[in-house]
């Protein structure tokens, strides 16, 4: 459910998906310097965090449908 894995080949590093996670689903790793999925349970699977990704590292996965009112 929800956001499903982080590709760690691919990512950077660079922070955007825990910046822009509505959910605050992410914590970055300080010793690997890459994001974690620290709240799954939290995810809303917005996809904001795989559309915002410049590397494509991270996939989620439809299964949680909610619609989070985003104030953007
Ligand atoms: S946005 Fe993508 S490349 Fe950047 S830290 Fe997150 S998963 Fe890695
Ligand atoms: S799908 Fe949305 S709520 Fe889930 S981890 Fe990505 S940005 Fe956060």
């Amino acid at each position: 459910m929800g956001v499903r894995k982080i590709d760690y080949r691919l990512c950077s590093g660079c922070g955007i998906c825990v910046e822009h996670c509505p959910m605050d689903v992410f914590r970055m790793d300080e010793k690997t310097k890459k994001p974690v999925i620290k709240y799954l349970r939290d995810c809303q699977s917005c996809f904001l965090c795989e559309i915002d990704c410049p590397e494509q590292a991270m996939y989620v996965t439809p299964d949680r449908e909610m619609r989070v009112p985003l104030p953007w």
